[in-house]
């Protein structure tokens, strides 16, 4: 079923002034076409735009014909500014926005969402690209859980103990990276992450845009020789799944007295993760 366009809340009626509130609105992480309507309306409207470089979203505004004051909202600046600017929202429309992407995701803006919350101010979010989500898609990893854990430590033994934190969680797992460190993860990937499929996401939706994968070692090779530029997203398999250890002739057995063969073999590849294919002929074979 298409999914409804909604325009009132939470943005409204063109022309209008936008209400009071805090705006999280994302921006594109490469290419500009990537700017969704919303954000365009919102960054028009709002009454000033908090960002954590101005030349940034000065450059990206000047491109979209928009001017509006920037409040600085960065790293350094957030736990005093998020006071203020939460503050500001009581009576203006405020965008937060980031560098690129969605604001929060590994970036500032979680302590101004709560200020603002608390203050009883309306917040909303303008959704769109997202680098770990981009990368996610491009992966051909299993994605039907999947565990976002930021960027790795740079040093070794915390890089290593965070994998290690990660290693039994049964998920894919999400990190953001950079050039001159991503041999080096691959390296502490394969070494306490072993036999997990690996992906390299890079320069999502830029001139050079390509996404790798492979096991550790061939990665490793493969970025020893071609030193990767640009912005990288790297991401690992989920861990195989256990075998299944018990008898599970037992249970075929147990199914066949009250299942057809085709049921009781998806019963018991529900059971056990084990193929319904296999379970199926030694099903038919333990029926003689
Ligand atoms: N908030 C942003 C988002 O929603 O994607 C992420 C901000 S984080 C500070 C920046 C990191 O995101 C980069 O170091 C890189 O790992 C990843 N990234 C951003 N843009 C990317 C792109 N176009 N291709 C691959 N990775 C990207």
């Amino acid at each position: 079923m298409p999914c409804p366009v909604q325009s009132d809340p939470p943005i409204a009626p063109r022309g209008e002034a936008l209400r009071p509130g805090l705006y999280i609105v994302a921006t594109p992480i490469g290419n500009l076409g990537d700017m969704t309507m919303r954000a365009i309306d919102t960054l028009s409207r709002c009454d000033a735009v908090a960002c954590e470089d101005t030349r940034v979203t000065g450059k990206l505004l000047k491109h979209l014909g928009i001017s509006k004051p920037l409040w600085r909202y960065d790293d350094h600046a957030e736990a005093k500014a998020s006071v203020q600017i939460a503050q500001e929202c009581g009576a203006k429309a405020i965008a937060l926005v980031s560098d690129a992407g969605t604001p929060l995701v590994s970036d500032p803006g979680y302590r101004l969402v709560r200020e603002a919350r608390e203050l009883g101010h309306y917040v909303t979010t303008t959704p769109g690209a997202c680098a770990a989500i981009a990368g996610l898609t491009l992966s051909g990893l299993p994605n039907d859980r999947f565990l976002f854990a930021g960027f790795l430590p740079p040093k070794d033994k915390a890089r290593r103990d965070m994998l290690t934190e990660l290693a039994t969680v049964p998920a894919s797992l999400i990190f953001y990276e950079s050039g001159p460190r991503l041999v080096k993860s691959l390296e502490a990937i394969d070494e306490v992450l072993p036999n997990r499929e690996i992906a390299v996401a890079r320069e999502i939706t830029k001139l050079h845009e390509e996404c790798r994968r492979g096991m550790g070692a061939g990665l490793v090779a493969w970025y020893e020789a071609n030193p990767p530029k640009g912005e990288i997203v790297l991401m690992v398999g989920p861990p195989p799944e256990e075998e299944f250890a018990g008898d599970s002739d037992a249970l075929l057995r147990e199914a066949l007295a009250t299942m057809k063969t085709s049921q009781a073999a998806a019963h018991v590849a529900k059971l056990t993760g084990l193929e319904r294919k296999d379970l199926y002929t030694r099903a038919m074979e333990l029926k003689g």
